[in-house]
């Protein structure tokens, strides 16, 4: 599979697994996005950026794409995470 290729498939594989979620029993949510979501987000991200496509910094499972900054002006986020940008918050 080329970037491109890759790119689709784990597009899919998010769609998929966002699906599965939304059925899932509030028991199982947890483990379904645990397993079932979140791996392919990361993987998408990681994929995109190899490919040179732009993320969103402002959250680490954000697909969305970036169309602007941060308030700090040193990440490159989507609208939503302009204001709560993950790389500018101090986790500690
Ligand atoms: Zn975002
Ligand atoms: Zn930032």
């Amino acid at each position: 599979m080329n970037l491109d290729e890759q790119i689709s498939y784990y597009e899919e594989k998010v769609r998929q697994g966002e699906k599965t979620y939304s059925k899932a029993s509030p028991g199982m949510r947890e483990h379904v996005y645990a397993s079932e979501v979140f791996p392919y987000k990361a993987i998408l991200r990681s994929v995109r950026l190899k490919a040179g496509v732009p993320i969103c910094w402002g959250n680490i499972e954000c697909l969305a794409y970036p169309l602007s900054r941060c308030v700090a002006g040193q990440h490159e986020t989507c609208k939503e995470h302009e204001q709560a940008c993950f790389l500018c918050v101090p986790t500690a």
